[in-house]
């Protein structure tokens, strides 16, 4: 960033990834996580969005803590509201989650596999747990996404294109891996909008 700059906007930046870890992020270890298949290489970024309980931004369990965070740590608790249960004993994960405040949480390693994707096929290939890296939004299929959040995803993107430059060609949706079983990231997603905020970081 020029020293010059005084755009708020680019004042997080840059992020970077160093050992598979973001700098911006807060680590929050996910134990729902294995190695990727050998002699794969990380060539794709799945976006998603969540809310627990759907719809719900924010909430938390009665110690304070965030219901998707303590999904993806193998916390919830199940009885705590009726949708819960609907996903109980659920073990899934993904790199980060991005809350709609802007803040990031990491709770698998990049180069480690996440569980974000489940059933899913892209260009042919299955399995695409094995080769990408899974963002969550906090969001719906039915409202917008806020501004930190499109500006936190466009930074973090351009961070994974740097480390894992294979990626730069492969940015997808879960909807798109997963037809007919997946909606998310969702038609209030702006693709344009991110892919612009991409290309003002990197162009710097
Ligand atoms: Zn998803």
């Amino acid at each position: 960033m020029p020293a010059s700059s005084s755009n708020s906007s680019l004042s997080t930046l840059p992020m970077t990834i160093t050992d598979g870890l973001l700098s911006a992020a807060t680590w929050l270890a996910s134990p729902n996580y294995n190695v990727r298949p050998k002699g794969l290489s990380i060539d794709a970024i799945v976006i998603h969005n969540i809310s627990l309980p759907p719809n719900e931004f924010g909430a938390c369990d009665s110690s304070g803590t965030h219901y998707v965070k303590a999904l993806f740590t193998n916390q919830l608790d199940w009885d705590a509201h009726p949708y819960f249960q609907t996903i109980k004993g659920a073990e899934v994960s993904a790199h980060l989650f991005i809350e709609r405040d802007g803040a990031i949480t990491q709770f698998v390693n990049f180069n480690e596999r996440a569980w974000h994707a489940g059933r899913s096929s892209y260009l042919g290939r299955p399995e695409c747990n094995d080769y990408s890296i899974g963002i969550e939004l906090e969001g719906s299929d039915f409202v917008s996404f806020t501004s930190a959040q499109y500006e936190k995803l466009a930074a973090v993107i351009a961070a994974i294109y740097k480390a894992y430059p294979k990626t730069r060609r492969h940015l997808t949706g879960h909807s798109d891996i997963a037809p007919g079983r997946k909606t998310d990231p969702g038609d209030y997603f702006e693709w344009v909008r991110l892919r612009e905020g991409i290309s003002k970081i990197t162009m710097i």
